[in-house]
């Protein structure tokens, strides 16, 4: 298997390879060649397996020619021995063919953990092998940071920065990061947003030269890694409800387009999904586009849902490589036109088979708020604010009731407290494992939105810097 920009101009990497590599050098992202297709008869055969062995099926033809089999079953497993439930992503009926998918059942309560554990993991086994060291910068808007650092914390060859927007993520995100006590491990808030944050990522990765000298690789969706893990439970889901004899609907709380954009691989892989709903807060760019075709980017509002607060969503190139028929350079000049003038309009043909399989759907705090209180009431489940926008969501746009809804609950309702609190009057709390978090010291340094600074600080603590 091999991986192609999309942007088309960098040349086709290995999987481990691309593991390293992160952005591609042309500033696309990195898609496999083709898509691998799962046989009825082989979606059939993972109903009732463990979820470990539904993870390797999924991803084995990711991987060939760059990881043995043997080695990637031992990286699954040791990802997914540390998750609290015997499930890993447990599915729960909350209404009539209506689902919740659990994914906080990871040491970091968001569904971050479920990929991000198997990037520690393959990060382990390839640097190892290669006898290198590498510096992973990435840029959280909360739930990415923690998942990072419990998947690297205190491997001998990584050293790893985590940017988040100062002040805007909840104490109990902020609390996961800066407790942590690993020396390779640094935390920076900057004073900025989470696009802030994201662009200052991409600007480390697009400046040649401290890319080579730091050995600068990502975590950040944009890393395929991310994708591959996450495509694993949506398969798992399907096969346990009736595909591939059923078709399966999902409703994503999205941001940055990765976990949906999850789904929308098992899809091209052959998993029967009849349509994804894209559920997003007040920062809509997204849902916005399937109203209008028009992608137009917007100032970031802070939310209840603040993992969602973004307004550029880098995972959505690689869906508009496909809807432009994996034509890279067309696509370059797309992305070109979109980071000088902050807008793009598709035609009605792409317009419509972007409908086909995405609904989108917009929630604003306030309906959020009511969401929580009212599945509280009807069901006795608490959820937090981003699974209550998908929830919301799966609730407007079922196409066929009968087909089942599957929701995804991408974190743990204690993560973010206040909000519960405030719509239901109950205080969730923090599993055993995190019941001390406030108690704990905190580990954190400040920075400007300035390029030259990060990469100032980051250098002084990259790998190379410490030998020497
Ligand atoms: C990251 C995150 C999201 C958004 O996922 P994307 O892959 O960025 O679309 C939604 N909910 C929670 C809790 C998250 O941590």
């Amino acid at each position: 298997m091999r991986y192609v920009s999309t942007r088309g101009a960098a040349k086709p990497l290995r999987f481990d390879e691309v593991l390293l590599t992160g952005l591609a050098r042309d500033g696309g992202l990195y898609v496999p060649e083709s898509w691998p297709r799962l046989s009825h008869g082989e979606i059939r055969a993972l109903a009732g397996l463990p979820y470990a062995h539904v993870a390797l099926r999924v991803m084995t033809p990711f991987v060939e020619g760059a990881i043995e089999t043997d080695a990637l079953a031992g990286i699954i497993e040791r990802a997914y021995a540390r998750f609290d439930h015997p499930a890993v992503a447990p599915l729960r009926e909350i209404g009539p063919n209506q689902w919740l998918m659990e994914l906080f059942h990871g040491p970091t309560l968001s569904f971050k953990d479920y990929a991000m554990q198997i990037l520690g993991g393959l990060f382990d086994h390839v640097l190892a092998r290669r006898g290198e060291r590498v510096t992973i910068v990435v840029a959280t808007s909360g739930d990415t940071g923690s998942a990072a650092i419990e998947a690297c914390r205190d491997r001998a060859a990584i050293e790893i920065f985590v940017l988040h927007p100062k002040g805007r993520v909840s104490e109990v995100q902020r609390r996961q990061m800066t407790t942590v006590a690993a020396a390779n491990v640094h935390n920076i808030a900057i004073e900025g947003t989470f696009d802030d944050c994201q662009a200052l990522v991409k600007g480390m990765f697009n400046d040649p030269g401290f890319r080579a000298d730091t050995r600068l690789t990502g975590v950040n969706s944009i890393n395929w890694a991310r994708i591959l893990g996450q495509t694993v439970y949506y398969f798992a889901a399907a096969a346990t409800l009736g595909a591939p004899e059923k078709e399966i609907a999902f409703s994503v709380p999205t941001g940055n387009f990765g976990n949906i954009y999850a789904g929308y691989a098992a899809r091209a892989m052959g998993l029967p999904i009849s349509h994804l709903v894209l559920a997003t807060n007040s920062n809509d760019i997204l849902s916005r586009f399937l109203e209008t075709g028009a992608l137009r980017r917007g100032e970031v509002e802070p939310t209840l849902a603040p993992s969602m607060d973004i307004q550029v969503a880098s995972n959505f190139e690689r869906f508009l490589f496909d809807l432009y028929g994996r034509d890279g350079s067309r696509l370059a000049q797309q992305m070109a036109a979109f980071q000088e003038t902050g807008e793009i309009t598709l035609d009605d043909e792409r317009l419509d088979a972007a409908k086909e399989i995405f609904d989108g759907f917009r929630l604003d705090d306030a309906g959020t708020v009511a969401t929580i209180g009212a599945v509280h009431e009807e069901t006795g489940e608490l959820l937090d604010p981003h699974t209550a926008i998908g929830v919301a969501g799966a609730h407007a746009h079922r196409r066929d009731p009968a087909v089942p809804m599957v929701s995804l609950a991408t974190a743990h309702p204690a993560k973010f407290p206040e909000a519960v609190e405030r719509a239901t009057g109950q205080r969730p709390a923090l599993p055993e494992a995190l019941a001390d978090l406030f108690e704990r010291d905190e580990r954190l340094e400040t920075l400007a939105n300035d390029l030259g600074a990060v990469e100032e600080y980051v250098r002084a603590r990259a790998p190379e810097a410490k030998v020497a």
